[in-house]
């Protein structure tokens, strides 16, 4: 097994819909075309160009949404996401979606979570922890043990916890909502609120209510943010204080040192900011200047399914591209226990984890 896959990672951006595999998505689809809902024939060459800018990204994933909005299959994509995400040895996941209602069948923002928490429970290839406890030292140490193997002979297990999207097309009042369902849904494993969507779409200050409700009831908070020119916006997003950041992609000179004086994380992915063009190379993504400026930062894939790419692939890809080792590199996958959304005791564990796994690297 190649080392980018074998080490131990943390993904921290990861969009739930935008992480569902092409197989799915295709099946999906030529259900519905079976059912004369829509032209398949339309569909498939869709979901199966690859590189894609912005703009029509945003337009697959209306397209993907009226594939997947229904109980059933968003607990089928929960599931098979996070199998396909601890297949490749993630072992601590964010994951992140936006709750969607649909009166037509019956669904509520938070059925629809409920939805997804079921795909978790029904989770075999692995064993899934997202509802968060206190761990003592002994199941700590044993499943170190377990996870210790990730030659395939022994279970493997995976922490998961839900961020909730709030969509940049959605009014205050909607944003509010979800904020109230994290809220209430924290003794499942929802931890923190993301703001993502259309960053052509929106504005800041409609978002703003929430996202200081969401600060106060003591969430943790992620924005997608520069990933569009938008001077209006990317210092307020800075000024707010976020936990971590995704992208930060179109920044002033003024903002970039903010962002480094703030020491905010950033998620960076870079086979996204490539396939949607908004960045024209990988030899001039700002990933190089943050590393050289040792600023908190974690590699990620954003839509694995969207994007075909794999956590490992971006190791792989930042390893080949900008010069880094193995070692390196499991220190860059390790430095991302830090900014995670979880307590001191999932950190401890990934820790021994990731100790764990250092003494196998060669
Ligand atoms: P979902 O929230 O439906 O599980 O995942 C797909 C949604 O995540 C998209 O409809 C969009 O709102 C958001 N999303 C996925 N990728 C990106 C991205 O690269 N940028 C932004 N701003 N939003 C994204």
């Amino acid at each position: 097994m190649e080392w980018w896959v074998s080490m131990p990672k943390i993904e921290l951006h990861a969009h739930l819909n935008g992480s569902i595999r092409d197989s799915t998505l295709l099946e999906l689809a030529r259900v519905l075309g079976e059912k004369g809902a829509i032209v398949f024939s339309d569909v498939e060459h869709v979901i199966m160009k690859n590189d894609r800018s912005l703009g029509e990204v945003f337009k697959l994933f209306d397209l993907i949404h009226i594939l997947t909005t229904d109980h059933k299959t968003v607990t089928r994509i929960t599931k098979e996401v996070v199998e396909d995400f601890a297949s490749e040895n993630v072992v601590y996941l964010e994951l992140r979606t936006t709750p969607k209602k649909n009166d037509s069948i019956g669904m509520s923002k938070q059925s629809y979570m409920e939805a997804v928490i079921e795909g978790l429970r029904a989770v075999t290839a692995v064993d899934i922890d997202f509802v968060p406890h206190k761990i003592n030292t002994q199941d700590s140490l044993n499943s170190i043990a377990m996870n210790d193997a990730c030659d395939g002979t022994r279970r493997k297990k995976t922490y998961v916890r839900l961020l909730l999207s709030i969509d940049r097309r959605e009014t205050t009042e909607a944003a509010i909502e979800t904020v109230k369902l994290a809220l209430e849904m924290r003794g499942v494993g929802v931890v923190g609120i993301d703001l993502s969507g259309n960053p052509d779409v929106g504005e800041w200050n409609t978002f703003l209510p929430a996202l200081k409700f969401a600060q106060e009831q003591g969430l943790y908070i992620t924005l997608h943010c520069g990933e569009v020119p938008n001077r209006q916006e990317v210092q307020p997003m800075l000024d707010f204080l976020p936990q971590r950041i995704g992208h930060a992609i179109f920044f002033e000179e003024e903002e970039w040192r903010q962002l480094k004086t703030s020491k905010i994380p950033v998620e960076i992915c870079l086979t996204s900011n490539i396939k949607t063009e908004s960045i024209s190379s990988i030899d001039i993504h700002h990933f190089v200047d943050l590393y050289n400026a040792k600023h908190p930062l974690v590699l990620c894939t954003d839509d694995a399914g969207v994007f075909s790419t794999s956590l490992s692939n971006e190791y792989k890809l930042a390893s080949t591209t900008f010069g880094l080792g193995k070692r390196e590199m499991f220190e860059l996958a390790r430095n991302g226990i830090e900014f995670i959304f979880a307590g001191d005791d999932v950190k401890q564990y990934l820790v021994g984890a990731f100790d764990s796994a250092a003494k196998k690297l060669n």
